[in-house]
């Protein structure tokens, strides 16, 4: 097996290798950008969505299904939203042989789908508020090079609508998404930052718009999810109304929430290293795999001992994956190494005979485990081992941000740049300009960074009050 470029030589050359060398996707199916989940890549897609839907219906969430085609006329009520996704969209335009009286449009995300449907559900404020996701396949026709997981054409998708009764009402679903990602960054060992995006980079027909962003590769950024607030910008033209208490008629406030297969990539990007995929437990395809080891050459492998420990560990809740096959151990450590698996068990002989087990973790630390509180023990190393990634990935995320004070600092950054800003649009296309990228917005968490009170905008250095904001090279 070929050796990985390295990750510090090149970001992207190293994602692309690692991501094949783990067989989490097939990309040679003959639509560019619409690829195919193998086995493992499933696996873990499989327990990224019970993270997701255990965080999400943690906070009132009801799981629905909305179909995949959009008539053209639900499709063109917003008119900003339309404007925003215009060129993204694919298009069903015949049934057979018979051009469709009204077109349909493959769902690039569902507002124009589930709205019409949510104003026949709200009539009463007793019927709010609505919250319910979905977790299905987008399809977005994207112009840049695609890549697995980050940028692709067919996206595995989740998305929250919700309807509520007013605009705080509906700013406190958004802080409560804010905070459902929370729950679940914890399990992907990923720390964030989550800013509110400035007025031009709002998702197009949102009051305003919250993301997810991490640093990744040589100074770039990633976002990785969204949540938006949406005042009555789509009640209106989809007719979303209550009666209220007092018997008035009211329009909801509506938000969305949205996280897609991106999540996979950025937990290879940031917990990867030269060797492969690093995954967190809670993602990981197989947590735990056991290998038996020969003992020089008159004594089999233990497979017998080894197939124990893989079946108690199972009975605890672990996924586990016996390794037994003719591969030689070194050759079986190397590609579970580039599967990310957390956690090698490795069985010889002598182990056997003590019901012990060698366990090397993915970040390299070497330890044994022995047959008193056998499965307790392995649960903690995972454990361990998870709190661990977390406290190396907060390091790397901490370390690279940097403040940049003026205009001319930021043009040659090496790092995510914290930024003075007073706000005004014009000092952000300044401060976008000057690092070729985007000003991400102004944090709506505290950051993990130490900083300093702010002094005057970056931009205008005016006298205005100011705020740190963020910005970088979104990938
Ligand atoms: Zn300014």
């Amino acid at each position: 097996m070929a050796e990985l470029p390295p990750k510090a030589k090149g970001f992207i050359d190293w994602y692309l290798a690692a991501v094949d060398a783990a067989n989490l996707t097939d990309k040679r199916y003959p639509v560019k950008g619409m690829n195919v989940w193998t086995p493992y890549g499933f696996l873990a897609r499989r327990n990224l969505d019970a993270v997701m839907i255990r965080a999400i219906e943690g906070t009132g969430s009801q799981p629905v299904e909305f179909p995949a085609l959009i008539p053209n006329t639900e499709f063109q009520k917003e008119k900003e939203h339309i404007k925003g996704f215009d060129a993204q969209v694919y298009w069903v335009t015949r049934g057979g042989a018979t051009p469709l009286d009204v077109e349909l449009v493959l769902r690039p995300t569902s507002e124009t789908a589930m709205y019409p449907v949510f104003a026949l559900w709200v009539r009463s404020h007793r019927d709010l508020p609505l919250n319910v996701y979905q977790i299905v396949n987008i399809f977005r026709y994207e112009t840049k090079t695609t890549r697995p997981f980050i940028r692709v054409r067919e996206i595995h998708f989740l998305e929250e609508h919700s309807c509520q009764v007013d605009e705080a009402a509906a700013a406190e679903r958004v802080r409560s998404n804010v905070a459902a990602f929370g729950v679940m960054a914890h399990d992907f060992a990923l720390p964030f930052a989550a800013v509110r995006r400035p007025e031009w980079d709002k998702f197009p027909g949102a009051h305003y718009s919250v993301a997810f962003d991490i640093p990744v590769g040589e100074a770039r950024t990633l976002q990785i999810g969204t949540a938006h607030h949406y005042r009555e910008n789509f009640s209106g033209p989809y007719g979303i109304k209550y009666e209220a208490s007092d018997g008035s008629t009211k329009l909801v406030h509506q938000t969305t929430f949205g996280l897609s297969e991106r999540l996979i990539g950025a937990i290879v990007a940031v917990h990867g290293d030269d060797k492969g995929v690093v995954f967190p437990s809670a993602i990981a395809p197989y947590q735990v795999v056991v290998i038996p080891i020969a003992g020089g050459k008159s004594a089999a492998p233990p497979i017998d001992a080894a197939r124990t420990i893989a079946e108690r560990l199972t009975a605890r809740g672990l996924r586990v994956h016996l390794d037994d096959g003719p591969d030689r151990p070194g050759a079986k450590y190397y590609h579970w190494e580039g599967a990310g698996v957390p956690l090698r068990l490795e069985v010889g002989p002598r182990e056997a005979a003590k019901g012990e087990a060698t366990c090397v973790n993915r970040l390299g630390e070497r330890s044994t485990v022995g047959a008193d509180q056998f499965e307790a023990t392995v649960l903690a190393r995972l454990a361990a081992y998870d709190d661990e990634l977390r406290a190396r990935a907060t390091e790397r995320f901490r370390a690279a941000f940097e403040i940049a004070s003026s205009l001319d600092e930021l043009k040659s950054s090496t790092h995510v740049r914290v930024v003075a800003w007073c706000g005004d649009e014009a000092c952000g296309h300044r401060v976008e300009e000057a690092i070729d990228g985007a000003l991400l917005g102004v944090p709506e968490l505290p950051l993990p960074l130490r900083l300093p009170p702010p002094g005057r905008c970056i931009a205008c250095a005016s006298e205005k009050p100011v705020q740190w904001a963020l910005a970088g090279r979104p990938l």
